[in-house]
């Protein structure tokens, strides 16, 4: 009988079937029937330290015979209060109040919703939104309307609001970014502008520069638009350094993160925010409070599993783990720079991209499902955005493990011809 599972973007009527994935272990997955696959994509970018990083399962082990679930309204909980105290310590300074969450996702709509709220609390009620383009949110109604528009989402495309796209900045097009950001606060007052720093993931892995990402910070100062940065894929070292933002000397007003904030076992979310966007909630007005939950807000098994990680972070060689990751990606990608069926090698820290030469480009480019099924069949997962093939593995990744995963893109222009 075929599996009742909905899988998330999956088109069931063509996708093959799939590997039951039954254990995992570092850098790699275990099939059912005892098949070895290197997570070449972390697990949608979430796992970093490696699966089952014995610290963090250790933690899990032990808060989960202490306090499972409990509600966090009205209720406080020592794992929260830690980790929150720590996110603080961590984040660029000036970050100041935490609001946990569970997704990437809803880290963007608490952050979206704590800009609308500061306007409105400070009596100078501005909903304009800004956006870069290629950027990618998550796949609610809020964050797909800060998001690119595409495929993925015009079907609801009458449910999404408006938003204010600004040019990508491309290499030697930055000061046109600079400039639509400026132009688009003169127009009218802007809320806030949100961008995934350094990096646009989904959006093809696009790259721009730390000086850019500092310019559209001080174009918003000088606007008083508040500036939020995604660093739900960016976050927890991919880019090099702990947060994409430290690169940029940059304190966003809004900082969200998630995926890697567990090292990616459990799912955990924060939106970070500056004191005066607590305080515009802060008052006797019981209608300015920032009206958000959901159950398993600040769930304490997996703020202990954060806390765990941020204790892996303070306790191990974490930095230099991704230099020398970053380093290996450098290596590998050197390799295909040369190689003419390839083009625009690109690499931040330990992620590293490029585009496999094809007539039709584009996500629903034919060449990504085969592709996809060419690494599988080489004990690599990979997740081609259309046929932008782009490696992000897990920290614990060594130099034999990443020539598997080179060797493995290396043959597929001639296994797919
Ligand atoms: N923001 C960015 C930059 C992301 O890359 C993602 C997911 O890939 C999200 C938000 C959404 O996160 P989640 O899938 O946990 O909802």
């Amino acid at each position: 009988m075929a599996s009742p599972v909905w899988h998330p973007f999956t088109q069931h009527a063509v996708e093959p079937p799939m590997p039951t994935i039954a254990r995992a272990r570092g850098a790699w997955l275990e099939t059912d029937d005892n098949r070895r696959i290197l997570d070449a994509i972390s697990s949608w970018w979430v796992i970093t330290h490696g699966h089952r990083h014995k610290p963090i399962t250790d933690a899990i082990h032990a808060e989960i015979d202490k306090l499972d679930q409990v509600i966090f309204a009205g209720l406080t909980h020592e794992p929260a209060e830690r980790l929150a105290e720590q996110l603080i310590d961590m984040a660029p300074a000036g970050l100041a109040h935490v609001f946990f969450s569970d997704s990437g996702s809803t880290s963007v709509e608490v952050a979206l919703k704590m800009a609308l709220g500061y306007w409105r609390n400070i009596g100078e009620p501005r909903t304009r939104i800004a956006a870069l383009k290629h950027g990618y949110h998550g796949d609610t109604i809020g964050t797909m309307s800060a998001g690119a528009r595409g495929v993925f989402n015009a079907a609801y495309e009458p449910l999404l609001f408006d938003v204010v796209r600004i040019p990508f900045p491309h290499a030697g097009r930055e000061q046109a970014t600079l400039d639509a950001l400026d132009s688009a606060c003169r127009e009218a007052p802007l809320a806030a502008f949100i961008a995934e720093p350094l990096i646009a993931g989904a959006g093809g892995m696009l790259i721009y520069g730390a000086e850019t990402l500092a310019g559209m910070k001080r174009v918003c100062e000088r606007h008083g638009a508040l500036f939020i940065a995604d660093e739900v894929m960016t976050g927890w070292g991919r880019t090099g350094t702990l947060f994409a933002c430290e690169q940029a000397s940059v304190t966003p007003d809004i900082l969200c993160v998630a995926k890697g904030l567990t090292g990616g076992l459990l799912p955990l979310a924060a939106t970070l925010a500056t004191a005066p966007i607590f305080e515009a909630h802060y008052s006797d007005d019981r209608s300015r409070t920032l009206f958000h939950s959901s159950s398993f807000t600040a769930n304490p098994v997996c703020c202990a599993a954060a806390l765990a990680n941020v204790d892996v972070w303070q306790s191990e060689p974490v930095l230099e783990r991704i230099a020398k990751l970053a380093d290996l990606q450098a290596g590998a990608l050197a390799t295909l720079a040369a190689d003419a069926r390839f083009e625009n090698p690109r690499q931040l820290g330990t992620i590293a991209a490029v585009d496999l030469k094809v007539a039709d480009g584009g996500y629903l480019a034919s060449v990504g499902p085969a592709l996809r099924a060419h690494f599988l069949a080489k004990g690599v997962l990979l997740r081609p955005l259309g046929n932008t093939i782009y490696v992000m593995p897990p920290y614990c990744t060594t130099a034999a493990d990443l020539r598997l995963v080179y060797d493995a893109i290396r043959s597929a222009p001639d296994a797919l011809a």
